[in-house]
C-alpha cells in the first residue's frame, strides 16, 4: 500500500502512531460516485433492498421494545417506518439515481439531507424535532448502501487508537480522552475550536480541517500524525516511519532540555518579568499544570464542568472543584471565567438553540444573564470558594457597560445574601473581564474604570474582528492574529487598561505560539495564559530576548499592511535572538 499525506490545519503539536479508528458521528461525507447507464436498474435495486433492510431493522427494534417497554415507547419507530414509506422520498431518490447517474448512496444523501433540513425549519417544534429522526434513519439506510467500517460510535471505542471523525464537539473530546485515545484527526473544525484546545492541553496531537479524511482513511490504517505541521500520513513507508521516530525522539530531547528553565523567572535579559500561566479546562489537568511550572491559572474554562452529564453541577460540586484548584495552585491565583456555554460548547442540561450563527448568539454572558439561577449558584460556588487561596473571577464575552452592570449587579446580591448567611468569602476578590468582542475594545477605558482586570480573549477577538468563524476550516486561512487589525484591537486595549492602571492579561491561543508572544511582550502586555504543554516554550523566547528589542519589533510590525508581512518580519527578527 503506497503512502498518502494528508495536509490538514494544525491542530496540537506532537507525533503520534497507530491504527485509525473512523468514528461516525452522523456528519459524514458521502461521495458523489459516478455509474453508468447500465448500472442504473441494479443501483435503484441495491437503494431499494437498503430501505427493506432498514425496515426490517426498524420493525425489530419496534417488536423488541414494544415487549420490553410497552407500546408507548415504541411509537418512535413508527414515525421511522412511515419515513421509508414515503413515495416522495423514494421517487425523489430513484428519479434522481436514473436522471444524476450518481451512485444511490449519494442521490439517497443528497435527497434527506433536504428532509433533515426542511425539518430542522419548521416552526412547530415538535417537527422541528423530528430532524434527529430523519438523520437516524438515513444512517440506518446509508449502513446498508455504504462500507460498514465508516460507521461506528463512541461506545465502541478501544484503547490507544487514532480516531477520524468528521467533526467532534468538545464534549465528545472531553469523554474519548479518558479512553487514551492517541490522536485525533477531523474533517471540519478550525485551530482555536475547542475541541482542538482540549487535544493541546491534554497533550493529544490532533490535525482538524482535512476536509475528507473519513473518506481516505480506512478503519485500521496505520496513521502517522504530525500535529505541529498538520500532517497526516497513511500506511506510512519504512522510511517515513524511521523519520517520525527520529523527529519524536529530537522533541523528547528538546523538552527534557526546557525542563530546566521550570523553576526559572520569565525574565528577559533586560529584567522585564512577564506572568506565565496556564489555561485550566478539566480539574484533572492541575497535576500537569503544576508540571510545567504555571505561575497561575489565567483562564479557568469553567463550563467543562457541565458537560457529559444531564444535570448541572450543584454549588457544592463546583465549590468543590473551585477550592481543588485554588488550593493547587496557591500562593500564585486561579482566575475562574463564569459559564461560557454556546458557540461550539453545548451541554445537555440546558436547551440552547442552535443558532444559524451560533458564536454570534445566544451565549456566554448573554445566557447567564437570562438564567440567574444557573448564574448564581456558580458565583456562590466561586466565592466560597475565594477563602481557599488567590481567586479572582471574569465574565466572558462582556460586549459594553450595560452587561457589566448586569453582572456585577447579580454578583452583589450574591455577596449581600451570603453576607445574611453568615458564609464566608474574600470581599476583595477581583471580577474582571474577557475583552473578546471588539465593541468591548472600543469600550475600554470606562470598562476599565469599573473592573478590576482585563483578559483578552483572542480566539474570539479574532473571530469577531475579521468575520472569520474559528472553526470553519474553509476560512481557516484567513483567521490571521498577526492581522494589523488584530493587534490594533489588542494595543488599544492593553493602553487602555494601563492608563486605568488595571492589570492586561491575553489568555487566548495566541499566547501559547512564541512568535506571537514576542510581540505581545512588545506590545506591552502583563500576563500571557496558555495551555500548560506551551508554558516552557514561551518561557525560554522570554529569557532570550530584551523587552527593547520586543517593542522596536512590535512597534514596527503595527506599521505593516498585513498579517502575512507581520508574521514574515516578526519570524525573522525572533530567529535572530532565538535560533532554530
Ligand atoms: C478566547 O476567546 O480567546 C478565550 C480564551 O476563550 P474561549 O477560547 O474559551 O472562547
Ligand atoms: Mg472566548
Amino acid at each position: 500500500m503506497s503512502e498518502i499525506v494528508l495536509k490538514g490545519i494544525p491542530a496540537a503539536p506532537g507525533i503520534a502512531y497507530g491504527p485509525s479508528f473512523i468514528l461516525d458521528k452522523g456528519e459524514f461525507i458521502v461521495p458523489n460516485r459516478s455509474i453508468s447507464s447500465s448500472e442504473i436498474d441494479s443501483e435503484i435495486a441495491r437503494f431499494e433492498e437498503a430501505v427493506n433492510n432498514a425496515r426490517r431493522e426498524i420493525q425489530g427494534l419496534k417488536t423488541k421494545i414494544t415487549q420490553d417497554m410497552g407500546e408507548g415507547h415504541a411509537k418512535i419507530f413508527d414515525a421511522h417506518l412511515l419515513v421509508l414509506q414515503d413515495a416522495t422520498l423514494i421517487n425523489a431518490v430513484t428519479c434522481g439515481i436514473r436522471e444524476t447517474k450518481s451512485s444511490s448512496e449519494y442521490v439517497f444523501f443528497t435527497v434527506i439531507r433536504k428532509f433533515v433540513e426542511a425539518f430542522a425549519k419548521m416552526p412547530d417544534e415538535y417537527l422541528r424535532e423530528r430532524a434527529s429522526d430523519v438523520g437516524d434513519i438515513s444512517k440506518r439506510v446509508l449502513k446498508h448502501l455504504m462500507d460498514e467500517s465508516k460507521l461506528h460510535d463512541l461506545d465502541n471505542l478501544q484503547d490507544d487508537l487514532i480516531i477520524v471523525a468528521h467533526d467532534l464537539s468538545p464534549s465528545d473530546a472531553v469523554s474519548m480522552f479518558n479512553k487514551k485515545i492517541k490522536g485525533f484527526l477531523t474533517d471540519i473544525g478550525g485551530r482555536t475550536s475547542h475541541t482542538a484546545i482540549i487535544a493541546k492541553s491534554l497533550g493529544v496531537p490532533a490535525v482538524v480541517g482535512l476536509k475528507d479524511a473519513t473518506l481516505r482513511i480506512n478503519n485500521q490504517d496505520s496513521v502517522i500524525i504530525d500535529g505541529k505541521k498538520g500532517l497526516v500520513i497513511i500506511n506510512p513507508s519504512l522510511a517515513t516511519k524511521e523519520l517520525y521516530v527520529k523527529e519524536q525522539s529530537k522533541i523528547t530531547a528538546s523538552l527534557e532540555k526546557l525542563e530546566d528553565l521550570k523553576s526559572l523567572p520569565a525574565q528577559t535579559i533586560d529584567g522585564k518579568n512577564i506572568s506565565i500561566l496556564a489555561n485550566l479546562e478539566l480539574s484533572s489537568e492541575i497535576s500537569a499544570v503544576l508540571k510545567y511550572g504555571a505561575g497561575g491559572i489565567g483562564l479557568f474554562r469553567t463550563e467543562f464542568l457541565y458537560m457529559n452529564r444531564l444535570d448541572l453541577p450543584s454549588e457544592e460540586e463546583q465549590y468543590q472543584a473551585y477550592a481543588k484548584a485554588a488550593s493547587a495552585i496557591a500562593p500564585f491565583s486561579v482566575t475562574i471565567r463564569t459559564l461560557d456555554i454556546g458557540g461550539d460548547k453545548f451541554i445537555s442540561s440546558v436547551q440552547i438553540p442552535r443558532d444559524m450563527s451560533p458564536f454570534l448568539g445566544y451565549r456566554a454572558i448573554r445566557f447567564c444573564l437570562e438564567r440567574p439561577d444557573i448564574f448564581k449558584t456558580q458565583l456562590r460556588a466561586i466565592l466560597r470558594a475565594s477563602v481557599h487561596g488567590k481567586v479572582q473571577m471574569m465574565y466572558p464575552m462582556i460586549s459594553g457597560l450595560g452587561e457589566l452592570r448586569q453582572a456585577n449587579a447579580i454578583l452583589n446580591q450574591v455577596k449581600t445574601a451570603m453576607r445574611d448567611e453568615k458564609i464566608s468569602f474574600d470581599e476583595h476578590m477581583k471580577v474582571g473581564i474577557m475583552v473578546e468582542v471588539p465593541s468591548a475594545v472600543m469600550m475600554a477605558e470606562p470598562l476599565a474604570r469599573e473592573t478590576d482586570f482585563f483578559s483578552i480573549g483572542t480566539n474570539d477577538l479574532i473571530q469577531y474582528t475579521l468575520a472569520v468563524d474559528r472553526v470553519n476550516e474553509k476560512t481557516a486561512h484567513l483567521y490571521e492574529p498577526a492581522h494589523p487589525a488584530v493587534l490594533k484591537m489588542i494595543q488599544k486595549t492593553i493602553d487602555a487598561g494601563h492608563n486605568e492602571g488595571i492589570h492586561v492579561a491575553l489568555c487566548g491561543e495566541m499566547a501559547s505560539d512564541p512568535l506571537f508572544a514576542f510581540l505581545l511582550l512588545g506590545m506591552g502586555i502583563d500576563e500571557l495564559s496558555m495551555s500548560a504543554a506551551s508554558i516552557l516554550a514561551v518561557k525560554r523566547m522570554i529569557r532570550s530576548v530584551k523587552l527593547q528589542d520586543a517593542q522596536r519589533v512590535a512597534y514596527e510590525a503595527m506599521q505593516l499592511a498585513t498579517g502575512q508581512e507581520v508574521e514574515e518580519f516578526v519570524n525573522a527578527q525572533l530567529r535572530e535572538f532565538l535560533p532554530g
